[in-house]
């Protein structure tokens, strides 16, 4: 039978609450009370921090609403969420989502949205718990929060790295804005994996690119410095097909270090642990190691000559 069209407001939240009950989560046992009330409430282990974060995504900003649909904005701004939640090692619990709908196509968004949405809470056993729905006659506006719960050894934060770990990415990176960016596919399973494995000193999602977000670990990390290897930088297939299309003179490796949006997990390790890891990486997870940190300024692009160069690459910044 096809789903009837919820009329107004109060109908389309009945209509999300119907599709979320529907689900079976793994977090759903966690959840007294759902959609319908003025609060949703969650219970979580007492001895596990609670993650908490949040993304905006405008049309016409960080997608295209004409060109890409409202499933895709959906399952973007959930995922970008869930890799958040993949940088600390945590695990995902339930979501909570508002929208600014454009008032003309407003019901039709929103069910395209949720629809997006479902497949990576699907996958994650993230449970919807709450939102706001607002229309007016601007772009399409949502923002989602996901709680998250820590694993027992505590989330892991960008500001632990130390001179002479091993840096390590788990997949090739660059290119994203032929389409990856568009269905993130969130570390969660790696992150856990790896975090169980060994202890991972600094982790951060790359969302900007390798070169900006390697320089958030080593600001927060008290101002260190590191070295890549260009030889070593996993440049995804989208990377070289960029460079050749927009011929613009920027090579592959280019893309890979700053195109940003390619939701992989950056980490850095004691050497030993990155051998370790590197012999016997965690089921179903791949890494790649790309560098080193060190107490130099900066972060150096290193030939296989040896040759260092100071990266001058910007990664994606929301402000410019
Ligand atoms: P209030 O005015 O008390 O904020 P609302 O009418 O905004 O109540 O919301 C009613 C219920 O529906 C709340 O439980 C809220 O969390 C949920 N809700 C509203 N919009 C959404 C949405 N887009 N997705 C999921 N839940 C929603
Ligand atoms: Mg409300």
């Amino acid at each position: 039978m096809k789903p009837s069209t919820p009329a107004d407001e109060f109908a389309l939240i009945q209509w999300i609450k119907a599709q979320s009950a529907s689900s079976s989560f793994r977090s759903q046992s966690r959840t007294s009370i759902g959609i319908g009330d003025d609060c949703a409430a969650l219970r979580f282990s007492s001895d596990r921090e609670v993650l908490v974060t949040t993304d905006m995504l405008l049309d016409g900003r960080h997608f295209l609403l004409d060109d890409c649909g409202p499933e895709a904005a959906g399952e973007k701004a959930l995922g970008a969420n869930l890799s958040d939640i993949a940088a600390m090692a945590g695990l995902p619990i339930a979501a909570v989502v508002a929208v600014a709908l454009p008032r003309d196509r407003a019901t039709e968004i929103a069910q395209g949205l949720h629809r997006g949405m479902a497949r990576l809470a699907e996958r994650f056993g993230l449970a919807l718990i709450g939102g706001d729905t607002n229309t007016w006659e601007g772009p399409l506006v949502i923002s989602i929060t996901v709680l998250g719960e820590a694993t027992a050894q505590g989330p892991v934060r960008r500001s632990g790295a130390k001179p002479g770990d091993i840096v390590l990415v788990t997949g090739p990176l660059g290119g994203s804005l032929l389409g990856r960016h568009l269905r993130p596919e969130p570390r969660i399973e790696a992150a856990m994996a790896l975090a169980e494995a060994v202890s991972i000193h600094a982790m951060i999602d790359l969302s900007d690119g390798l070169a900006s977000d390697l320089g958030h670990i080593l600001n927060e990390s008290g101002g260190l410095g590191a070295w890549l290897e260009a030889d070593s930088i996993p440049i995804h297939p989208d990377a070289h097909t960029i460079a050749a299309e927009l011929a613009d003179g920027r090579p592959a490796i280019d893309h890979a270090l700053a195109d940003g949006e390619d939701f992989e997990l950056c980490l850095t390790v004691a050497p030993e642990d990155a051998a370790r890891l590197l012999d016997q990486p965690p089921k179903g997870v791949k890494l790649y190691p790309v560098g080193g940190i060190d107490e130099d300024s900066g972060i150096r692009l290193r030939t296989a000559k040896g040759e260092e160069s100071p990266l001058l690459l910007r990664g994606f910044n929301h402000f410019v």
